[in-house]
Formats: structure tokens, C-alpha cells, sequence
């Protein structure tokens, strides 16, 4: 069994900041992540607000991040970890591949997208239904498309998927949006039709995506539309399964509650990133992880 000082479960934002400040505090640090380093962070088309890039991709941005981060701490992709236990004052992680021992853990797991839950979902998953306009939008240049969701996701996809040369309709349950008024703005730069008051009945096709029915909550009018995809983003769920396996309290919603040097209710666990729930920014994410990275330095002094 490898040993390290502290073991990182999630290479998104969080998780990579927190790579680079513990191996650059000299403590043996391994992160490890399910999929390709980078989370959902890798979905974002721009972003605009990460201080010191006027713009930036997200796959980018990871890309810098995770070189920082390998110079000194070990990063093993692709592996999921399928059990974490703490028993003899050390954390024991099971992974597909191979199995772990730390003194500490940072939990950044992330959050996956949530779905519609709506017939036709499921069945027309890459095949017109899709949940990343970065991964997917170059498939529907020049196709029409349906955008769902009222949030900063649903209205910078849809500018993305405009950008592409997609004709893009965004849909929303209510009359406003929840997105900042900077994107909302941008909607209307890019005369982005929007269809307000309405959610999803169904999503119907033959081999691909072919119609979507939607059904105006205000007035129960149902109409058909036919496109060649629907993007949906909804926001997302905490990806909670191992803090639920050691303990760790969690918020209503499912969310890590930690104090405010990322630590859990856990002696020498911590967590970062979207997994604390709250504002989910590339930023605050960054400086969670920097923050979890320097309290576990600090508790592992101690033993
Ligand atoms: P979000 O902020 O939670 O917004 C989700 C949107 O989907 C809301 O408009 C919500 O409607 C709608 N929705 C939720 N469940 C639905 C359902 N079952 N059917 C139809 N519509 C549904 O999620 P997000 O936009 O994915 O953003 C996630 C987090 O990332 C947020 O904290 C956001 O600020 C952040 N983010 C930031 C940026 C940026 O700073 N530029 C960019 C992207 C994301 P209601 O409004 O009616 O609740």
C-alpha cells in the first residue's frame, strides 16, 4: 500500500490548488480524480471574472493549473475512488486500481449536473441530449438548438452555442433569469430568443433528438418544437458519496459544511470547491483549496 501525507480525491479547481500549495509545502501529496483532471471546470467556455485572465477557457486554465500542480505533487487520473475508511488514525482509500493510506484527505468532489428527469432524457443521451456546450456545441453549428435553464450556465452556453453558429432558444420556468445581469445583457448583444415560463415534457426523436415538448406552467399551453438538440443546465448535486462514507456533516442540500479553514467535523479531513456548496466559483474554489492544503500542513505538524 503507497503512503502519503495528504491524498486529494477531486483535480478540478479546487482539488489542483490544493496539489500545488501542499507539494510546495514539501508534504507528500497524491490527488486523485475519477475522470481527466479538471472536473467540471473543464465545461466552461469563457470565463471573464478569474483575476489576472480578461478571458479565458476553462480547459485552459486546468491545463496551467495541473502542470503547476505536477511539478510537485503526484497526480493519478482516471481513477476512481470506490471507498475511503479511517480506522489506526489513517485514512484507507480504495481505488479501482490500488489502495492508499494518508494522515489527511481533501475531499474536492465536485458536483454533477442535475437532470430534468423527464421522458426521453436518458434514452437521447448523445444523441441530441447533451449537458456541456464546450464538449458538444461544434456538433450543432448550424442546427437548432434548445438551451434550459435560467442560471450564469444556461445564458454563457447559450451565447456559446450562438458563437458556433447554433440557433439557439434559451427556455426558462420562470419570467426572469437568475443569471448576472452582465450575461443577461449578453443575450441580448447576441438576440437570443428566449421562451419564459415554460419546462420540459418530453424529449422525443427516432435515432436523435427530433422534438421537444414544452409546457407553459402558467398557462398550460403545450407546444411542440422541433430541434436537432437540447442543452440542459440546471444546475448541479454535490458529489457526496465518500464524505457520506467517513462521516462528514453535511448541509440540507448535501454540501460539506467546514469552518473557514476548509476543515470538516473529521480531525484532519477537509474540504473544497463545489463540494462546500455556496457561491461556486473557479476563485473561491482556488482559494478553498489553498486554504485546505495549508490547515492540514498545519494539523499534521501536530502529530
Ligand atoms: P444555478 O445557478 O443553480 O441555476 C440553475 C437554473 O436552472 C435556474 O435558473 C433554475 O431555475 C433552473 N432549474 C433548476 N432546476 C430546474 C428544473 N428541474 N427544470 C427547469 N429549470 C430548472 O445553476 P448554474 O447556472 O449551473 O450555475 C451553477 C453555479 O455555478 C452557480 O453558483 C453559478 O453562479 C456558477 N456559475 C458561475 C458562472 C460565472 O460566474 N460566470 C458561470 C457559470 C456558473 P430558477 O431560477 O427558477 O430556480
Amino acid at each position: 500500500m503507497e503512503e502519503y501525507d495528504i491524498i486529494i480525491i477531486g483535480a478540478g479547481p479546487g482539488g489542483l490548488t490544493a496539489g500545488i500549495y501542499a507539494g510546495r509545502q514539501g508534504t507528500s501529496t497524491l490527488m486523485l480524480d475519477k475522470g481527466p483532471a479538471g472536473g467540471l471546470g473543464l465545461e466552461v467556455p469563457s470565463m471573464e471574472n478569474y483575476p489576472g485572465y480578461e478571458m479565458i477557457a476553462g480547459m485552459s486554465l486546468i491545463n496551467e493549473m495541473k502542470k503547476q500542480a505536477i511539478k510537485t505533487t503526484e497526480l493519478k487520473q482516471m481513477e476512481e475512488v470506490l471507498s475511503i475508511k479511517h480506522h489506526n488514525d489513517k485514512f484507507h482509500i480504495k481505488t479501482k486500481n490500488g489502495e492508499y493510506a494518508a494522515d489527511a484527505v481533501i475531499l474536492s468532489t465536485g458536483s454533477q449536473h442535475r437532470k430534468l428527469g423527464v421522458p426521453g432524457e436518458e434514452e437521447f443521451l448523445g444523441r441530441g441530449v447533451c449537458y456541456c456546450a464546450t464538449c458538444d456545441g461544434p456538433l450543432y453549428a448550424g442546427k437548432k438548438v434548445l438551451m434550459i435553464g435560467g442560471g450564469n450556465s444556461a445564458a454563457q452556453e447559450a451565447v456559446f452555442l450562438k458563437n458556433l453558429g447554433c440557433d439557439v432558444t434559451l427556455v426558462h420556468r420562470r419570467d426572469e433569469l437568475r443569471a448576472e445581469q452582465y450575461l443577461q445583457d449578453q443575450l441580448k448583444e447576441h438576440d437570443i430568443d428566449i421562451i419564459w415560463d415554460s419546462g420540459v415534457e418530453e424529449i422525443k426523436g427516432d435515432n436523435f433528438v427530433e422534438t421537444v415538448t414544452l409546457k407553459n406552467l402558467k398557462t398550460s399551453e403545450v407546444t411542440e418544437h422541433q430541434v436537432n438538440g437540447i442543452f440542459i443546465a440546471i444546475g448541479d448535486e454535490p458529489m457526496n458519496q465518500l464524505a457520506k462514507e467517513l462521516g462528514v456533516d453535511l448541509d440540507p442540500s448535501g454540501y460539506i459544511i467546514t469552518d473557514k479553514f476548509q476543515r470538516t467535523n473529521i480531525p484532519r479531513v477537509y474540504a473544497a470547491g463545489d463540494i462546500t456548496g455556496g457561491f461556486k466559483q473557479w476563485v473561491i474554489a482556488c482559494s478553498e483549496g489553498a486554504v485546505a492544503a495549508m490547515a492540514a500542513y498545519e494539523d499534521l505538524q501536530k502529530i
